[in-house]
């Protein structure tokens, strides 16, 4: 039976990156052309004009190592650049230079997932769809802006070892971050900085032959790459199930409706016509360039949520997001060099009430400064002051700023101990004032108890500690 059967899912990703370079992959154009009118950051190379000779980025070579160094890639000494032949009207010279059987880097994985190669080549220029208000005899209009034609991109190929769409979402997560921190990359999936396809096959459950493959094209946020390939599965197992066979193409998913619409046939390496750019000679890579690339290595995200756990004992989840929110990492570790405060009770505190009260900003450039924090952490688990009153000092902190023992002797907000005895009135006069709530907490009725408690926490506006309050209630009760 069809419905029987098990479909196992092989996913393998291509994720394109703008390296932070200040000029185009083979002319001085400027990269950063936001706010630019289109068409006017361009020059003879990147348009392509007969007669110019590119001249390779070393910037963007050098970031291109960096990478592949951190993905743990093999970096072979020659390496060259292509043409790629195809027309397209984003693409002036008729083809565009990649790279083709000699990457900059080969092999190599991140995480569990084998990396197949990393290359560089250039990117084409923009499309503009302008629809109906542009009609130009008749016809909707497409213009062209050459700005972003020329700009680098370094394109890493994983090998298709991730087994579920939420995987894959976690290990392109991974992946951005990873670019991130090493500063090869400012990722941005909004602008354009970081493009993925996904290259989607299913399979009987146990069968080693891959399937037929589709490719989805240009998502544009982690959550809709889930949800594309999700769809392209359930799309595949029904063709599969009703007996018929994937073909081979590539997709556009559109998340507004969950659709899935064929762009074009895939095409195979020999449509294109690689040769090798004969403006350009072949790169060597020396040890030289490797050992720079290698110097400029910060510690990884992964490594970093290792350290966390291993060195400082947090619990798992706490250190993946402080390491791999990099800008919550940095300032965790400056607040735990401020010294004071315990790593796990300060890493909630950035995790859970900053994050929280910041509304997800920054806090690096927030009115909390990390010794700030790491000395509210510090008073509150000296019960110097209770969690929930050191929520207000928190608030005041992000408002204006300021020292956080300073603001507790202001706005009063010192803990009540059991000790100077005002606590323990203030909890004779609650009992007082409510007798039948005593009576039942007398009479065994646990839960009454938190009428007396609760009463406590409004007259003390939550200076007071709920386990103290609760421990002379029961005293005060003879319990
Ligand atoms: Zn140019």
């Amino acid at each position: 039976m069809a419905a029987d059967r098990e479909w196992e899912v092989v996913i393998g990703m291509e994720v394109h990156v703008q390296p932070r370079t200040r000029s185009k992959m083979f002319c001085g154009c400027a990269t950063d052309h936001v706010g630019q009118p289109p068409n006017s950051v361009v020059c003879e190379i990147c348009l392509g004009m007969p007669g110019v000779l590119p001249v390779i980025n070393k910037q963007a070579v050098e970031l291109c190592l960096r990478a592949a160094l951190a993905l743990n890639c093999e970096i072979p000494r020659h390496t060259k650049f292509d043409r790629k032949n195809y027309f397209y009207p984003d693409l002036p010279k008729g083809y565009q230079i990649s790279q083709y059987d000699q990457p900059l880097c080969r092999g190599g994985h991140l995480g569990d997932v084998r990396i197949h190669r990393v290359h560089m080549e250039e990117d084409a220029a923009k499309l503009v769809h302008i629809g109906r208000s542009g009609r130009i005899h008749g016809s909707d209009a497409s213009v062209v802006d050459f700005n972003r034609g020329g700009t680098p991109l370094v394109e890493v190929v994983s090998e298709p070892d991730l087994r579920a769409p939420a995987q894959a979402r976690e290990w392109l997560e991974l992946l951005a971050v990873t670019l991130r921190r090493l500063d090869v990359s400012d990722v941005r999936m909004e602008e354009g900085s970081l493009r993925c396809d996904a290259n989607v096959s299913v399979r009987q459950a146990g069968s080693e032959a891959l399937g037929v493959k589709t490719e989805l094209k240009n998502m544009n946020s982690f959550r809709f790459i889930e949800r594309g390939i999700e769809a392209e599965i359930e799309r595949q197992s029904a063709i599969l199930e009703a007996g018929g066979e994937v073909e081979q193409e590539t997709l556009h998913f559109d998340p507004r409706t969950g659709e899935l619409t064929p762009l074009r046939s895939k095409e195979e390496a020999h449509d294109y016509r690689y040769f090798p750019e004969p403006d350009l000679i072949p790169v060597d890579v020396t040890e030289e360039m490797i050992a720079a690339a290698r110097s400029a290595l910060p510690e990884l995200p992964a490594a970093r949520a290792e350290r966390f756990q291993d060195e400082l004992g947090l619990h798992p989840d706490t250190a993946r997001v402080l390491a791999f929110r990099l800008e919550l990492g940095d300032y965790f570790e400056a607040a735990l060099d401020a010294d004071g405060a315990e790593a796990q009770p300060l890493a909630n505190w950035v995790v859970n009430e900053l994050v929280g009260q910041l509304e997800d900003a920054d806090p690096a450039e927030s009115n909390v400064a990390p010794e700030a924090l790491a000395r509210l952490v510090a008073m509150v688990e000296g019960k110097e002051v209770t969690a929930g009153a050191a929520k207000q000092v928190l608030a005041r902190l992000v408002a204006e700023g300021g020292d956080p023992a300073a603001i507790i002797e202001a706005q009063d907000l010192a803990a009540i101990g059991g000790d100077d005895g005002e606590l323990a009135e203030i909890v004779a006069r609650a009992i007082e004032a409510d007798p039948d709530a005593a009576d039942k907490v007398r009479g065994g009725n646990a839960k009454a108890i938190g009428a007396l408690v609760g009463a406590v926490m409004r007259e003390t506006k939550g200076r007071a500690d709920g386990g103290e309050v609760t421990r002379l209630i029961r005293e005060q009760l003879s319990l």
